[in-house]
C-alpha cells in the first residue's frame, strides 16, 4: 500500500478521501488555493502545499502546480476527487509519466469513455443498452440527419461528444428545427469544448435517472455495487439521491449490473465507476460513464458495507478487489441530501461566513463537510457544502430519520437549501417515490408543465 497519497481536490471530497487514508495508515499531502488555507482538511493533513490563487484555473486545475508539489512532498500517488482534473485524462497521463500513480482508471479508459460517442459505441459493443440515437457522430449531408431523426422519432436531443455538466445539449421537436440546432450544437461544442462532434439521440420525456456503481481491479475482476436513484435534480444538478432504487425490479438491476460489470472487464477498466442510466417504461438507457469517485457515493456505502473510496486506493495500489458479487449483500435503504450555500429557491449561491453550526446525529446519520463554525465558504468554488445521509432498514425509516436530522441542523450565517430538503421530506410524490428527472423542477414552477 502507498506511503503518502496526495488528495488534489477540495471541499468535503478532500475530507473524505483523507479520511480513508488515515484509516488505513496512509499519509496524506493537502493541496489547496490562497482561499482555502484555512480549511479544515488542510490543517488536519500531514502536509499541506498552496498551489496557487483562488481561482481554480490557477490553482486546482493547474496540472503543473499539482505535479510539482506531489514531487516536492515525495507523495506515490495522486487521488483527483470529482470534478476539477478527475476525468481530464492528459492529467492522469501527466500523473503516470512523472512516476506517480493516478488513483482511477488509465488515461485511455477516461479519454474513451470521455467522448461520449466512443462510450456509446463501446457500450453498446459489450452489451449495454444505450438510447436509441445516430450511429456515431453526425456528419454534413442534410439528407442523412433529417433520415435519421425521422427514424428515431421526435422529439430528439442533438448531444456534443465531449459535453459534460448538462451544456452542449439541444431538444428538437420537428423536423423545421433539425438542422439548425444541430449547427447550433456544433458551433457551441466547438467554442466549449474544442470538439464540434454531435450525434442523435431519441429525447425520452419523462426518464428516471439510475446509475450502477462499479469497481474493478487489474486482474479482470469486476462488480457492481447496486444502483441508485438521482433523479431529483434541478438544472442537470442532482439534488437528493437514494439507494436502492424504489420500484424497480431487482432481476433487472442485476441483469443491468452485470452487463457494466462486463463492460469494465471489455474495456479493461480500473477503479471506481458509475454507468449512467435513463429509466423509461422499465427499461434502462445507457448515457454516460462516470470515471471517478461520484459525490453521491456514501448512499452505496451504507447499503453495501463497502468503503468505495478505500477500494479505489487498494485497487491503485495493484490489489485484487476482497470481495466477488456473491458475496456483495443489500440491506437497508439510504438517502443523501446535498447541502448547498445557496437560496433554497432561487438557488443563487450564498457564500461568507458561517456563524453557528451544529450538525445533527444519531443512528443512522452520517455527515460529511468540511464546514464548521467560522468557516467562510469561499465564492469561487462550487457551492456545496457537504452532505447530509441517512440509513434505514426501510425507506420510510431513511425518510424518518432524514426528517429529525434536518430538524435538528443549523447553519447560520448563510443561506441553504435545507428548507428545501424539509420540504421534499414532506413530499407526497417524493414519498411515493419513482418520480422522473423533472419532477423537482415542475414542483419548483422553473418548468411551466
Ligand atoms: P452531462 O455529461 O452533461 O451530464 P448527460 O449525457 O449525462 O450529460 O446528460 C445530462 C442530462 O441531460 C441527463 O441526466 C438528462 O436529464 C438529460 N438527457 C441527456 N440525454 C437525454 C435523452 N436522450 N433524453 C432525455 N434527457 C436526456
Amino acid at each position: 500500500m502507498f506511503e503518502k497519497v496526495l488528495i488534489a481536490n477540495r471541499g468535503e471530497i478532500a475530507l473524505r478521501v483523507q479520511r480513508a487514508c488515515r484509516e488505513m495508515g496512509i499519509k496524506t499531502v493537502a493541496v489547496h488555493s490562497e482561499a482555502d488555507r484555512e480549511a479544515k482538511y488542510v490543517k488536519l493533513a500531514d502536509e499541506s502545499v498552496c498551489i496557487g490563487p483562488a481561482p481554480s484555473s490557477q490553482s486546482y486545475l493547474n496540472i503543473p502546480a499539482v505535479i510539482s508539489a506531489a514531487e516536492v512532498t515525495d507523495a506515490e500517488a495522486i487521488h483527483p476527487g470529482y470534478g476539477f482534473l478527475s476525468e481530464n485524462a492528459d492529467f492522469a497521463e501527466r500523473v503516470e509519466q512523472s512516476g506517480f500513480v493516478f488513483i482511477g482508471p488509465r488515461a485511455e479508459t477516461i479519454r474513451l469513455m470521455g467522448d461520449k460517442v466512443s462510450a456509446k459505441d463501446a457500450m453498446r459493443k459489450s452489451g449495454v443498452p444505450c438510447v436509441p440515437g445516430s450511429e456515431g457522430a453526425l456528419g454534413d449531408d442534410a439528407e442523412e440527419n433529417m433520415r435519421a431523426a425521422r427514424d428515431i422519432g421526435y422529439p430528439v436531443i442533438i448531444k456534443a461528444a465531449g459535453g459534460g455538466g448538462g451544456r452542449g445539449m439541444r431538444v428538437v421537436h420537428t423536423e423545421a428545427a433539425l438542422l439548425t440546432s444541430i449547427n447550433m450544437t456544433k458551433a457551441e461544442a466547438q467554442s466549449a469544448f474544442s470538439n464540434p462532434m454531435v450525434y442523435m439521440e431519441k429525447f425520452l420525456e419523462h426518464p428516471r435517472h439510475i446509475e450502477i456503481q462499479v469497481l474493478a481491479d487489474e486482474h479482470g475482476n469486476a462488480v457492481y455495487l447496486g444502483e441508485r436513484d438521482c433523479s431529483m435534480q434541478r438544472r442537470h444538478q442532482k439534488v437528493l439521491e437514494e439507494a436502492p432504487a424504489y420500484g424497480i425490479d431487482r432481476k433487472h438491476i442485476a441483469m443491468i449490473g452485470e452487463r457494466c460489470a462486463e463492460a469494465c472487464r471489455t474495456i479493461g477498466y480500473r477503479g471506481a465507476g458509475t454507468f449512467e442510466f435513463l429509466f423509461e417504461n422499465n427499461e434502462f438507457y445507457f448515457i454516460e460513464m462516470n470515471t471517478r469517485v461520484q459525490v453521491e457515493h456514501p448512499v452505496t456505502e451504507l447499503i453495501t458495507g463497502i468503503d468505495i473510496v478505500q477500494m479505489q486506493l487498494h485497487v491503485a495500489a495493484g490489489e485484487k478487489l476482497p470481495f466477488k458479487q456473491k458475496d456483495i449483500q443489500f440491506r437497508g435503504h439510504a438517502i443523501e441530501c446535498r447541502l448547498n450555500a445557496e437560496d433554497s429557491h432561487t438557488f443563487v449561491p450564498s457564500p461568507g461566513r458561517i456563524t453557528g453550526f451544529h450538525m445533527p446525529g444519531g443512528p443512522g446519520v452520517r455527515v460529511d463537510t468540511h464546514a464548521y463554525q467560522n468557516y467562510v465558504v469561499p465564492s469561487h468554488y462550487d457551492s456545496m457544502i457537504g452532505k447530509l445521509i441517512t440509513y434505514g432498514d426501510t425507506r420510510d425509516q431513511a425518510i424518518a430519520r432524514m426528517r429529525i436530522a434536518l430538524s435538528e441542523m443549523v447553519v447560520e450565517g448563510i443561506k441553504t437549501n435545507i428548507p428545501l430538503h424539509v420540504e421534499l421530506m414532506n413530499d407526497a410524490a417524493f414519498h411515493q417515490g419513482g418520480t422522473s428527472i423533472h419532477y423537482l423542477e415542475h414542483k419548483l414552477g422553473i418548468v411551466a408543465k
